[in-house]
């Protein structure tokens, strides 16, 4: 079984994958069927969780408010929809050379909901829509931060992640142990709205593993000009905010903390932070 993980790790990285992670199907069995992968293969064994980094230099413009349509495709679309894409297709293709089955999962928003009825007495409306942070955080590949992102300890936030769910039995990894949301509050303080509430976080638990999150305000997100974009797949699910300045406000705590693996020469913020209000006009300490 490990030599089968190992086989598939080294695959991945070779497609270019940056993160990869595994969990056997005993890891899903809390999750409600309507978000639970095994609804979609019920004679699966093991989910793969696998992505590609979004690169820091990806949110430079928006960091700098000068670009923020590169973002959008480099750092979403085209990451979600062809490298991440192609990765993830092409090793469900290894996988199934060798004589297992294995079912590529795009990460829809949860909130896309059933759109038809179940065909048989019991099974789940469809479309069924895997839990991707339930996943990933079954996979050992992070946590979830109190401002609510994934955070991986190779690439904190900046990733884009697609899932298989296979019936090649697979060992899962470890889960992550935690450690890199401090609590410290610079996301919530970063929102020039007040759209971040972490006093009242709610607790959830992830296979034995509970985190606190915070509650945004979704209608100030919805509008927000200080780098998210909404839903490109569905206009009524929450919107990306890794480029936000909530998200970017973390990236630069993590990377002052040197919690991340990985490093860089320079920093990522060179100046105050720029800000907008609800109307899009300059505010806060960028003005
Ligand atoms: S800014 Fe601090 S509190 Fe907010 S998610 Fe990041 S590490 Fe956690
Ligand atoms: S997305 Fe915008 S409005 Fe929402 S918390 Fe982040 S910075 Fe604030």
């Amino acid at each position: 079984m490990e030599e089968l993980k190992e086989s598939l790790r080294s695959k991945a990285k070779e497609l270019g994958a940056d993160l990869i992670g595994f969990a056997s199907r005993d890891r899903f069995g809390e999750l409600e069927e309507k978000h639970n992968p095994f609804a979609i293969f019920p004679e699966g064994k093991s989910v793969i969780v696998m992505g590609r980094r979004i690169t820091r230099g990806t949110l430079r413009g928006i960091e700098e408010g000068s670009n923020f349509s590169d973002y959008t495709m480099f750092g979403n679309h085209w990451l979600n929809d062809e490298f991440v894409a192609i990765s993830c297709y092409d090793l469900v293709c290894f996988i199934e050379n060798m004589g297992w089955e294995a079912v590529p999962i795009f990460p829809n928003p949860p909130e896309a909901g059933a759109t038809g009825v179940p065909v048989r007495k019991g099974r789940p409306a469809p479309n069924v829509c895997p839990d991707f942070d339930y996943a990933a955080v079954a996979c050992g590949l992070g946590e979830i931060a109190l401002n609510g992102q994934l955070l991986n300890p190779d690439f904190g936030s900046l990733h884009r992640l697609q899932m298989i769910i296979t019936d090649a039995p697979l060992e899962s990894d470890p889960l992550f142990e935690g450690g890199l949301c401090d609590g410290c509050g610079e996301c919530a303080a970063a929102c020039p709205l007040d759209a971040l509430d972490i006093e009242n976080a709610r607790e959830i638990t992830i296979c034995g593993k509970t985190m606190r999150i915070g509650t945004y305000d979704s209608v100030k997100c919805g509008v927000c000009k200080n780098g998210a974009f909404a839903n490109y797949l569905l206009k009524t699910a929450q919107p990306d905010r890794k480029a936000a300045a909530c998200n970017r406000a973390c990236i630069v705590c993590l990377e002052q903390r040197g919690a991340l693996s990985r490093g860089f020469e320079n920093e990522f913020r060179k100046r105050d932070p720029w800000q907008l209000d609800l109307l899009g006009r300059p505010a806060g300490r960028g003005e």
